[in-house]
């Protein structure tokens, strides 16, 4: 577009150079502007500052053109000018114009809640089939909407536009920019009622988006909305789902443990079947609308099934994440119903042990007369045990009276904000759940821990499924022994125990006896052994009720005479060396082993192991069938004095895998939990747990010949674009990875390593890729396979997981 057009296109003044470059951006941000000479910047009048204050600097940078309010006077005349009446009425036009050169299908989405969701996934499953433009984030509104569909290119098949207003008379606007083809209502809530005069008004200005769409997508099953939308618009313009039978799609749904399945059954007596990997019934109502909406497009059932299995769930996760003075913090500002709320207040009470349960919570956005909504919300409260009660907004006042002397009140969360001091709190347990409108967010920052720009994200469903993975090959009687060791390989030793602890693991082992005595200290009650024990913390095992691996005749000994010394009992381990030639006895130590077992009168055997060298390997299969077999041998001579409740085991993630027929008493899972199946058998079985993170720090442009880094390793013979990264070696970014050995993901796009990894950062190549400073980069996790990464710098899983530093943040979620 060339200046001249985009004042015929806004009726406004054209000033100062009346020739210019041609316009392919546009900007209302002076600090997103990627291409200044190529760019229009559109000054609006914000919140905060009249856009015209950023012209002077934009010039700097080598903007051009600018679109702006007719008392502006320009000072530099080598730049070009649009004056208008109204910046944001002008943008409109510029979008309305914009919208009309596109001739593909463009579909909208409305409603209180899901519209967000529903755009992300419908984009993401029509991407399968299509050329799909959507807006980014949540950019719904007056402006955002303009700047969505400047992103609509020439060779896009179909626009996802998401439409969003906050009081009456603006869907007008809207709807003459995105004119949509085929329209969805997800659903209405109460969210926003004070822009409207009533609940009807609300639901007829949305309607308005979709006056000339041809197709409208809703679910019949909110009977309010329904009526209205049926006395609205013409019967063949409406495509209605329902869980009852008689409309245009008919759906059935079958939540399982491991999937939830859902059937349509469409007028003409076609039926489909999808799996989707939600349980809860917002996601799967979201889903609904996505499914009907892609048949509706055309696309197949199994092309959409395939873009089911890609969908990446938007982060409205429950998420466990350290906050100020060892408190933690519960994470649920997407929640805004009482179904959510039982399931975060569930998980607190999973929760280890700590000082106090706080709960934080807002109105929710449950349709229904307050009274009776609020007094459901205090009955279900009424179960936990809570020792205070902070509620923000009008309606959550009304649960006050039950919890007297614990409950605090404030009416928006700006006063809460105002009021909220992190020094309160020390060491207690915090659920903060609010619905998206209150923006809980600005309260969860404001009592978490500062962040450093590397996550370390686990998964707490993958860990559930990967242990239950394990639990079903193993005999229903088998225990189950978990290695918490080395800070539970990485992910944080204390919130994995406690995960464990309520999933029913029977068993935790750690290496050292401090790592036990600080499960100890954070509340975790399951037997702990403890795989290499010093002598001198003997007494700390004994002082934490942990249990002590033996492992030589001299070792035993001086653990009982500890114990006659000072006339204590003890719960200890035996390894038998069978060919780990690590520790343990071996089998010409045997005859003098029983014969201290016989003797002490202080030690209580709990179990005998061995460990197995070579499980994960088909090459070394015999060799750990010796191992199996000399471990029997060894057993049948101790099992003649020890008493028949001994724990005999042998078989570690990959063993039970391998050898399922040796399980004996109990297993020791290790890697597996942590998503790695070491011998391939399960190939794809298990969940990865870890998400590996970073941030782009910056980014920046090279010539030909410029290199990067120390040593001047890196170089882009082309030149290219770098961004940098807020992870280093010291971060457990293996330094191995260097000059190309390893890869980023960047917008799901591979960015290569350049140059050497530094201590705290790394550079990596993003010429293809249209990146920004804050922007996410992924180091592992699902779409990363460890075993790949780790055997390109000749590694295995294992270290790269227990090599993240602690000073890495872990949060913890459920998906
Ligand atoms: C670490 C360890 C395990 C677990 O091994 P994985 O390969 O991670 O399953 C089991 N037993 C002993 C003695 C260990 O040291």
């Amino acid at each position: 577009m060339t200046i001249k057009q985009v004042a015929e296109i806004t009726k406004g003044e054209l000033l100062g150079n009346l020739e210019s470059n041609l316009i392919s951006q546009l900007a209302i941000d002076s600090r997103q502007i990627i291409h200044p000479s190529r760019s229009l910047f559109v000054a609006l009048k914000g919140a905060k500052a009249d856009g015209t204050v950023f012209i002077p600097q934009l010039f700097e940078l080598g903007v051009r053109c600018f679109l702006v309010p007719k008392n502006y006077k320009p000072k530099e005349d080598t730049a070009s000018y649009v004056a208008v009446e109204d910046t944001r009425a002008a943008l409109q036009a510029l979008a309305e114009f914009q919208r009309n050169q596109f001739q593909k299908p463009i579909v909208s989405i409305t409603g209180s809640n899901g519209k967000t969701i529903v755009k992300e996934w419908l984009g993401q499953v029509l991407s399968q089939k299509f050329h799909v433009a959507k807006s980014p984030k949540s950019y719904n509104s007056q402006v955002g909407v303009p700047l969505s569909i400047f992103g609509i290119e020439k060779d896009h098949q179909v626009a996802i536009l998401e439409a969003g207003i906050s009081k009456s008379g603006e869907m007008a606007a809207l709807e003459k920019m995105i004119q949509p083809s085929l329209g969805i209502f997800t659903n209405i809530g109460t969210a926003h009622q004070e822009g409207f005069e009533n609940q009807e008004q609300k639901i007829s200005e949305k309607l308005s988006l979709f006056e000339h769409s041809k197709l409208l997508i809703y679910c019949k099953d909110h009977s309010f909305l329904a009526f209205q939308i049926a006395n609205t618009f013409p019967e063949d313009k409406l495509i209605a789902w329902s869980d009852e039978p008689g409309s245009d799609f008919t759906r059935s749904v079958k939540i399982s443990d491991h999937q939830t399945k859902i059937f349509l059954l469409k007028s003409d007596l076609s039926t489909y079947t999808f799996h989707v990997p939600f349980r809860d019934p917002a996601s799967i109502e979201n889903i609904t609308h996505v499914l009907v909406a892609a048949l509706t497009l055309g696309q197949s059932s199994e092309s959409i099934q395939e873009g089911l299995h890609h969908l990446k769930s938007i982060d409205m996760r429950l998420t466990l994440k350290p906050g100020v003075h060892e408190s933690i913090i519960i994470d649920d500002t997407y929640n805004n119903d009482l179904a959510g709320l039982k399931v975060a207040l569930d998980f607190m009470q999973q929760q280890r042990p700590k000082n106090r349960k706080v709960l934080i919570l807002s109105d929710l956005l449950q349709q229904g007369e307050p009274d009776r909504v609020y007094s459901m919300v205090s009955d279900l409260i009424v179960n936990y045990p809570l020792d205070k009660i902070i509620g923000v907004g009008e309606d959550i006042a009304r649960i006050g009276n039950h919890f007297q002397g614990k409950f605090e009140m404030y009416p928006r969360t700006e006063d809460l904000l105002d009021a909220l001091d992190p020094e309160q709190f020390t060491n207690d347990l915090i659920l903060v759940t609010g619905a998206r409108p209150f923006g809980f967010e600005r309260v969860v920052n404001r009592l978490q821990q500062r962040i450093h720009g590397t996550t370390l994200e686990i998964n707490l469903n993958a860990l559930t499924h990967n242990f239950n993975f394990y639990k079903r090959l193993v005999k229903p009687e088998t225990k189950m022994m978990v290695m918490v060791k080395a800070f539970a390989y990485g992910g944080g030793a204390v919130e994995i125990a406690n995960h464990l602890q309520t999933m029913g693991a029977d068993y935790l082992a750690v290496a050292f006896t401090d790592e036990g005595v600080a499960l100890r200290k954070h509340g975790i009650s399951l037997p702990i052994m403890v795989l290499n024990p010093l002598e001198e913390s003997i007494d700390l095992c004994h002082e934490y009720a942990l249990e002590p691996v033996v492992f030589s005749p001299e070792f035993f000994k001086k653990v009982n005479q500890y114990c006659e010394v000072n006339e204590r009992s003890l719960s200890i381990h035996l390894d038998l060396d069978t060919g780990m030639h690590r520790l343990g006895f071996e089998e010409k130590h045997l005859e003098e082993l029983k014969e201290l077992i016989s003797k002490s009168k202080h030690l209580t055997i709990a179990s005998v192991y061995t460990h197995l060298v070579g499980a994960d390997e088909e090459l070394h299969r015999d060799f750990s069938l010796e191992q199996i077999h000399s471990f029997q041998r060894m057993k049948s001579e101790l099992e003649q004095i020890l008493p028949p409740n001994t724990l005999f085991h042998a078989l570690n993630s990959a063993g039970i895998a391998a050898f399922p027929e040796y399980q004996f008493d109990m297993v020791r899972l290790g890697i597996g939990l942590y998503g790695v199946e070491v011998t391939g058998k399960y190939g794809n079985s298990l969940r990865s747990i870890s998400t590996l993170k970073t941030t782009i720090s910056q980014v920046k442009t090279l010539n030909p010949g410029e290199t990067v880094g120390y040593s001047r390793k890196g170089a882009l013979p082309q030149g290219g674009k770098i961004a940098t990264l807020g992870i280093g070696y010291a971060d457990g970014y293996d330094r191995r990875f260097s000059n190309g050995k390893g890869y980023v993901l960047i917008q799901g796009k591979k960015a290569p390593v350049v140059g050497n990894v530094c201590m705290d950062m790394c550079m990596v190549d993003v010429s293809d890729l249209d990146v920004k400073p804050g922007d996410e980069a992924i180091i592992y996790g699902e779409q990363i396979s460890l075993k790949e990464l780790a055997s390109q710098i000749g590694t295995i899983p294992y270290e790269l997981l227990t090599n993240i530093s602690t000073r890495v943040k872990r949060v913890y979620y459920l998906d």
